[in-house]
């Protein structure tokens, strides 16, 4: 469309400009999303009404091209959830028993808005001490107290700033059952109750957080007069028929992940990634011939391969999508280790180019260091992009924040690493044979730098990406892809001194804020 506008116009005749990615990848050296930049094309939209939709699976779509990791120090169901809100998917990791995976696979899946069905829950023998502690960890005091102290008990209390802000050191040692309102004065609201009915019975009490409970008088959720008043809405939201959050899991190819898997299909997940650094392999064949005959309407993600060769084997044994990338991870020593891998641009490139043919999609998977290199996967083909350490350190993802040199940090982590291995078995399977005696280590374990909470990260991340898609000139992913395909969007490869020039250069000090 924009070479007819561009010809049709006084001038005439433009000449041939750039490679196509066909030409790009044909030169053969490996290229990294580093190694080329995308030529700019024609405007003649505005960078909102850039329509993002793109498969995940062959029958999963989603809004927002944007998948969580597997990962222990990135996604659990927190980060699960978030990332379904605004239109992407997280994927739950298995470094952790199939119990856990699929008790936060369920937390995804029977998330509300507004509601909080895992509150922090505490017993009446628990201290006010306790609760000064839970208010200077997780930030809130509106503490619901029942008989054993967890979720599922019957409600007897609740404590909550008020009840203990005149409180002082020496009464740390003070039972809730002293402190906190009793039963009998609270108001709650029975199980089933919509968001628009709790908010009217807030309104009418005046207190701040509302216990849900069950017709035995249990705790099932709460609300908090703070969520009702911030209520969002999420129109880009991924949901399945039934309106519940789209959820993924990752799993080995074990026997014993049989188990897992049928614990993950009980909990409601939605798709399976069969998580291996090297996919092409008769262990992850029969796995996925397995769970096509058990469960055939679950979506199977098939990887990591990064050649055309691998894909085809995965692609015969009928997955609904690729992850694409090895060695490529900010936390990997795989290349170094295996001398295995290949540079991120033409591994998506390549599996993408191959794989289109048969309508399955691909996952560009790691080595994201910025919104650009977003932007430079979807144009070389890949569908969605997943994400580790860009996600890492937000306050979505496990693990607490802890201060280093004044710098306000969380672990983050290779599932390869030996930290990883260390915790359970799950991932030494990935990265291991069951007789290794030695273990090699494929990852390293680090820490990154606290981004604040992925509701402000990935709006900034659509926006980027749709920022780029215009300047392309390309309204929508499809668009963008079938450009790429024909020709039309144009490469250049970026020698060393072209990437100085395109980084901030010359300053003598600057501060870099991205959004
Ligand atoms: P930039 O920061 O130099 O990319 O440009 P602007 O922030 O001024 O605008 C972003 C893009 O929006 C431009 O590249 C224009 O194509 C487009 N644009 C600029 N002004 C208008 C306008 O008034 N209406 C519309 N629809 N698009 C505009
Ligand atoms: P509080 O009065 O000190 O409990 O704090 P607010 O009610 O003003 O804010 C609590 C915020 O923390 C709300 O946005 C909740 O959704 C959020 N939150 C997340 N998990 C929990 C939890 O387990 N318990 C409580 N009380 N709040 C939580
Ligand atoms: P990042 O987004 O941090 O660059 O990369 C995340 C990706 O790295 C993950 O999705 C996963 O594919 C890969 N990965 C995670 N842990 C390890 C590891 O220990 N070793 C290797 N080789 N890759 C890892």
């Amino acid at each position: 469309h924009m070479a007819d506008y561009l010809i049709s116009g006084g001038t005439g005749y433009v000449p041939e400009d750039g490679l196509s990615a066909q030409q790009l990848f044909s030169i053969g050296d490996g290229l990294t999303y580093n190694d080329f930049l995308i030529l700019p094309g024609f405007i003649d939209f505005t960078s909102d009404e850039v329509d993002l939709t793109s498969a995940l699976t062959r029958k999963i779509t989603l809004k927002t091209p944007l998948i969580s990791s597997p990962m222990d120090t990135v996604t659990e169901s927190a980060m699960a959830i978030a990332m379904a809100l605004m239109g992407g998917i997280g994927i739950i990791h298995h470094n952790c028993t199939p119990e856990f995976q699929a008790n936060e696979v369920r937390k995804v899946k029977r998330f509300e808005q507004g509601f909080i069905t895992d509150p922090v829950v505490m017993s009446p023998r628990q201290t006010v001490g306790d609760v000064f502690e839970a208010k200077v960890r997780h930030g809130f005091s509106g503490i619901p107290v029942t008989e054993t102290g967890k979720m599922g008990s019957k409600l007897v209390g609740i404590v909550t700033s008020r009840d203990i802000d005149f409180l002082s050191e020496k009464d740390r040692g003070k039972p809730l059952e002293e402190a906190m309102t009793k039963r009998e004065e609270l108001v709650v609201a029975p199980a089933g109750v919509t968001l628009k009915e709790a908010n009217d019975i807030l309104q009418r009490s005046k207190k701040g957080k509302l216990p849900i409970v069950n017709n035995n008088d249990e705790l099932v959720a709460i609300i908090a007069r703070t969520d009702l008043k911030k209520n969002r809405d999420y129109p880009l939201a991924s949901k399945d028929s039934r309106k519940q959050l789209l959820c993924g899991a990752a799993i080995g190819t074990r026997e014993d992940d049989k188990y897992r898997l049928d614990l993950l299909v009980q909990a409601g997940v939605d798709v399976v990634v069969l998580d291996s650094s090297q996919g092409n392999s008769v262990y992850q064949i029969n796995m996925i011939n397995y769970i096509k005959q058990k469960y055939p309407e679950l979506q199977v993600v098939g990887g990591n391969v990064v050649t055309a060769a691998q894909a085809k084997n995965l692609i015969d044994a009928g997955v609904d999508a690729l992850r694409v990338g090895m060695g490529c991870g900010s936390i990997c020593i795989t290349q170094e280790v295996m001398a295995c891998g290949r540079p991120q641009g033409t591994s998506v490139y390549k599996v993408a180019e191959y794989a289109r043919r048969f309508g399955v999609p691909v996952i560009a998977d790691g080595g994201i260091q910025t919104v650009g290199h977003v932007v430079k996967a979807l144009s070389l083909g890949a569908s969605t992009v997943m994400m580790g350490s860009l996600l890492a350190a937000t306050t979505e993802a496990p693990g607490e924040y802890f201060f280093s040199d004044g710098v306000r940090l969380k672990k983050y982590r290779g599932m390869g690493s030996l930290d990883a291995m260390e915790k359970s078995t799950s991932s030494q399977k990935r990265y291991f044979s069951e007789g290794d005696n030695v273990k090699v280590a494929q990852g390293v374990s680090g820490s990154v730098q606290d981004k604040g909470s992925i509701h402000k990260f990935v709006p900034y991340l659509i926006a980027g990406i749709q920022h780029g898609c215009q300047d392309i000139g390309a309204k929508s992913l499809s668009v963008l892809r079938s450009m790429m395909y024909s020709g039309e969007l144009k490469f250049e490869k970026r020698t060393m001194s072209a990437q100085v020039e395109g980084g901030v250069h010359g300053l003598h000090s600057y501060e870099k804020r991205l959004y």
